[in-house]
């Protein structure tokens, strides 16, 4: 199954009628026909008020929003509710609230506070799913199922230690093979019965928070463990929810780049991915692109939905600068540029009250229609409905791949040694920036992949190889294709368990390098490495390489490995294997990724604007759309690569002919 379809993108997001009298409803609708809004996910946080006792439940004003909703021709993504608890819940049944890191048993508050193996939730949520499905499958209004909210945090109460244990019963089979893999030998851990097992947390293993871990083995299998905890609870509402309502789409709302959740192991479980995109201040572009194209690379490259993003400004942080104009239009753009095939924002109606009230809304505390943000989200609007389908179901034809690897990602911040200070998201992202600034389009993709269609795979900091990964990456430069990998790679298996052998470990042969020694330094420490004509930075970690085969095409300029290689390229089958030796700057990366991408050819026609993104799309009759996105707040001037039609404006543009983007804007050009 695969997202609903829609004749245009599904425009609008999180509405709460249940906080305000019915008259203000009116006012709703009657701006949201203003400004073209045509979807609303409703319910996601009503507990308390569609089931008021354990055994009451009550839909009267759920009823009147999904009526008035068809009544208006708008649809409804409709959440099941179940991310916060109703507080007699909590007070009912104790054992629903969690138990935080320091193992403190939490009281009733907040959301996202209930635990994952507590029967008495998981009895209350699946009821509660189970009834919304009953009620509202078929509802003329539904469009979409939503379970939960933005799934995340751990437990660590009894009942999760408990099936923490049958979690790992189930992985290892015996206490043996556990005993193994976490290399309890180390420090005299070797366990004797599975009730000795402790959750791994500020009372047992860690010290310093949750990064700092005796035994990375332990920790490792509690993310497993959580992600597969809350996944279960996923699952438990979806398969109640299918029981009435076999057709209805099922999703729920991930962060992208949220590391508590390993996204590749629920994916297939979605019939299509939606997230809640909230870019951290001052983020390059690339790094919400880099989330969107991580979301859309869930489900093999299917269109995803986004399902928030603030019109105009946050709440939860210390400082929430607003977007300034034609950000949201253009944050908008880039989505769908990247896949996305609906644009929600939370919220519609900005809270009167609570830990919300700041955060932007679509309308303010004053309900007015002549407001800034109401003009910008309305002449979008606009622009979405004369868009119409000309996007939807489109994919993205990439042949660059960025692996993403949860377990890497993991692994390599809860190391002890050699840096705490290398973030596998700004090593990532610093790649995956180099390859579309270059004009690449670039699929975000799980080391399971089959990368049989790609001709550059990028595996930046691939702290652990799992199964046969090795043999799949060879495979892609024996036929041709470029692999990259980096400093901190190829170190340790499935367990954290480092290889006995030389780093990088399975990928050496492919790299034809040997690391015999890896420096780490504070990040002042700044180490010269000439690449070409170009000498850039390098800092963090410093590995020293021995080529076995590969040859140097960088080289460290200071200390005792002056002249030694920092990056490297190796000559395999028909196609290469690059390795980058430590943390280069952005120049540094760049100058390395778009020799790869030349190689192949895949060097975009806009390459040289280094504010202009671009991405391509193909429509499912083959249309090729070109989106152009100027983050620049002047106006990008181009020259057309080709002959083409701007959908937004309708207007032609000749090959070799000027081609203007207005500051911050976009153009979506059908290929003729
Ligand atoms: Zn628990």
């Amino acid at each position: 199954m695969t997202a609903p379809r829609t004749p245009k993108i599904p425009y609008g997001g999180d509405h709460n009628p249940e906080q305000w009298p019915e008259p203000v409803w009116d006012d709703d609708h009657r701006l949201f026909t203003r400004a073209r809004i045509d979807t609303l996910t409703v319910g996601v946080f009503s507990w308390s008020l569609t089931q008021p006792a354990p055994g009451t439940y009550d839909f009267t004003i759920l009823d009147r929003i999904l009526d008035r909703a068809a009544a208006e021709n708008r649809q409804v993504c409709l959440a099941t509710g179940t991310a916060a608890l109703p507080p007699w819940l909590a007070k009912r049944h104790p054992d629903v609230n969690r138990t935080d890191f320091e193992g403190r048993r939490h009281r009733y508050g907040q959301r996202h506070n209930f635990c994952p193996s507590s029967p008495a939730y998981r009895e209350y949520a699946t009821a509660m799913a189970s009834r919304l499905a009953e009620r509202y499958a078929g509802h003329p209004a539904l469009l979409a199922w939503h379970i939960n909210n933005e799934y995340g945090g751990a437990c660590y109460c009894d009942l999760c230690a408990e099936a923490f244990r049958e979690w790992l019963q189930n992985r290892y089979g015996t206490l043996d093979a556990l005993n193994d893999a976490w290399w309890t030998t180390f420090w005299s851990h070797r366990y004797t019965d599975w009730v000795e097992i402790e959750p791994p947390n500020a009372l047992t293993e860690h010290w310093r928070g949750p990064d700092h871990t005796a035994f990375q083995g332990i920790t490792l299998d509690y993310f497993r463990f959580t992600t597969d905890a809350l996944l279960g609870c996923f699952l438990a509402e979806k398969e109640v929810i299918r029981a009435h309502d076999p057709d209805t789409p099922v999703t729920t709302n991930f962060m992208g780049m949220f590391r508590p959740l390993d996204y590749h192991r629920w994916a297939p479980h979605l019939d299509f991915a939606s997230w809640d995109s909230y870019p951290p201040l001052d983020a390059p572009p690339t790094w919400p692109a880099l989330a969107h194209d991580l979301m859309r690379g869930l489900k093999d490259g299917a269109p995803f939905w986004l399902m928030e993003q603030t019109p105009s400004t946050t709440a939860c942080r210390d400082v929430n600068p607003l977007r300034r104009p034609g950000e949201l239009r253009l944050a908008t753009f880039q989505a769908i540029a990247h896949g996305a095939d609906a644009a929600l924002y939370f919220q519609m109606r900005a809270s009167r009250g609570a830990c919300e009230k700041y955060h932007g809304a679509v309308i303010g505390h004053a309900g007015r229609d002549d407001t800034r943000v109401f003009r910008e989200v309305a002449e979008l609007g606009r622009e979405l409905e004369a868009l119409g389908d000309a996007t939807l179901g489109a994919r993205t034809p990439a042949r660059t791949a960025l692996l993403f690897d949860w377990d890497s990602w993991w692994a390599l911040e809860i190391s002890d040694g050699p840096s705490r200070l290398v973030k596998y998201q700004e090593v990532v992202h610093a790649y995956y920036r180099a390859a579309r600034e270059a004009g690449a389009d670039v699929d975000v993709v799980p080391v399971t992949v089959d990368p049989t269609g790609y001709d550059v795979v990028l595996a930046p900091v691939l702290h652990m190889i799992k199964g046969d990964l090795r043999e799949r990456l060879e495979a892609v430069a024996a036929r041709g294709g470029t692999v990259l990998t980096t400093f901190l790679s190829g170190r340790v298996d499935e367990h954290d368990r480092a290889f006995l052998a030389d780093a990088p470990g399975p990928l050496a042969p492919l790299m034809g390098v040997r690391v015999d020694e890896w420096d780490a330094r504070p990040p002042q420490v700044v180490q010269p490495v000439q690449l070409g004509e170009l000498t850039c930075e390098a800092r963090l970690v410093f590995e020293i390489v021995l080529p076995r085969g590969a040859e140097p095409v960088g080289t460290y300029g200071a200390d005792f490995y002056a002249g030694t290689p920092a990056v490297t390229r190796h000559a395999y089958g028909q196609g290469e294997g690059w390795y980058v030796a430590t943390d280069l700057d952005q120049p540094g990366v760049a100058w390395v990724v778009r020799r790869i991408l030349a190689r192949h050819d895949l060097l975009g026609p806009y390459a040289d604007h280094p504010a202009v993104e671009t991405a391509t799309r193909v429509a499912p009759d083959g249309t090729r759309l070109l989106f152009l996105l100027n983050h620049a707040p002047e106006p990008a001037r181009l020259t057309a690569h080709t002959t083409a039609t701007d959908l937004l404006t309708g207007k032609r543009v000749e090959d070799g002919e000027p081609l203007t983007l207005d500051p911050l804007g976009t153009a979506v050009l059908r290929i003729q």
